[in-house]
């Protein structure tokens, strides 16, 4: 058994593809992003196990993840590549056979110039100001482009977790009429979008931490259940500190076990004071700061001190462990570290 061990349910990835797959119409196609690994949880096993589930088209933020992907998936499955054509990344975007969004009039000369033959999408930028093509450039290129067949033109969502904010509507509006009489295959829907309704699906929907388990899709089944062993058990008296800084004073006699994780682990040393772990359904708080391979956890309320403690797990979602960090699930996902023993359930 590992200090720590992280177990990853594809099953309940593949049941969060279909729920967010059952959100769209049949005619709209529901691809799966798995760049940054998977969100951390191994992008050639989701992948893989998304294929056999029915998922065609898959997106990746840079050439190289697409490389690690295609193995995995096959030769038939398209996958999309969010970075465009990067200076270097011809050889490997043709080996790979992975589709480029092209971002800037820069990537579609670059793109026409080396492989005038190889399939390409557009990203266009509708109000977020992070990748794709603003409008000036999309006016100037856009008879070129549409003539050469573009796999797809999409766009991306910067609010799109908050279903009441005025940017959701706004960017539609705007892709709405950077896209008028295009005849290519249209996306805009990230998990978000996917869940504002019809009007955002267009013809293809792009979900990622959605199929991880993460908000906004509230629905979704928990994917990832992370447990840390408890390395040793003591008691404290009132008036003793544990950790770093002396930053937990005990008011009263207390149980403290060490358990076998840290912030090298992706367990966000901000987390600290307002995170908790389970012993099955019981919390029981960390107390003192998060070292780097270990946090110290106030047991003074179990009967029995287990084996190991759950980080992660149906009661504790990666997003309320973001919360206690001040940060996002998304963040949490990725970092989970790589000391983890990995245990894969579900048929792959
Ligand atoms: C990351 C990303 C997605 C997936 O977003 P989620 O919010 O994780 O569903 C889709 N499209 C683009 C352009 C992205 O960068």
């Amino acid at each position: 058994m590992n200090a720590a061990e992280l177990t990853i349910d594809l099953d309940a990835v593949a049941a969060n593809w279909r729920a967010l797959d059952a959100k769209s119409s049949q005619s709209v196609e529901t691809a799966a992003v798995v760049k940054a690994n998977g969100y951390g949880l191994d992008a050639g096993r989701v992948a893989a196990r998304l294929a056999r589930e029915g998922a065609r088209t898959f997106f990746v933020a840079i050439a190289e993840e697409g490389k690690a992907v295609r193995t995995s998936v096959g030769p038939e499955a398209r996958i999309f590549v969010f970075s465009g054509h990067m200076d270097g990344a011809t050889d490997m975007l043709q080996q790979s056979n992975l589709i480029p969004l092209l971002n800037s009039a820069e990537q579609v000369t670059r793109h026409f110039a080396v492989s005038p033959s190889h399939a390409f999408g557009i990203q266009l930028d509708t109000g977020m100001n992070r990748l794709g093509m603003e409008q000036d450039d999309w006016d100037a290129l856009r008879s070129e482009l549409l003539a050469n067949g573009p796999s797809l033109v999409m766009s991306h969502l910067a609010c799109a977790d908050e279903p009441g904010h005025q940017m959701n509507a706004r960017q539609l509006e705007a892709f709405r009429a950077m896209t008028a009489g295009v005849n290519a295959p249209l996306s805009l829907a990230a998990t978000g979008g996917t869940l504002l309704g019809s009007d955002y699906h267009f013809d293809l929907v792009r979900p990622g931490v959605g199929l991880y388990g993460g908000f906004p899709f509230k629905e979704a089944e928990p994917v990832v259940r992370l447990s840390a062993q408890v390395i040793q058990t003591r008691e404290i008296q009132a008036t003793e500190t544990v950790g770093y800084g002396y930053a937990y004073i005990a008011d009263e006699p207390r149980t403290i076990a060490t358990i076998a994780a840290g912030y090298a682990d992706g367990l966000i040393r901000a987390m600290g004071p307002k995170a908790q772990v389970y012993s099955g359904n019981t919390p029981c708080k960390v107390v003192g700061r998060v070292s780097m391979d270990l946090i110290t956890v106030d047991v003074t309320n179990l009967e029995q001190v287990p084996a190991s403690l759950d980080i992660l797990s149906a009661h504790q979602t990666v997003d309320d462990l973001a919360d206690a960090a001040g940060t996002i699930g998304y963040e949490i996902l990725p970092s989970l570290g790589h000391r983890y023993g990995r245990t894969y359930r579900g048929s792959t």
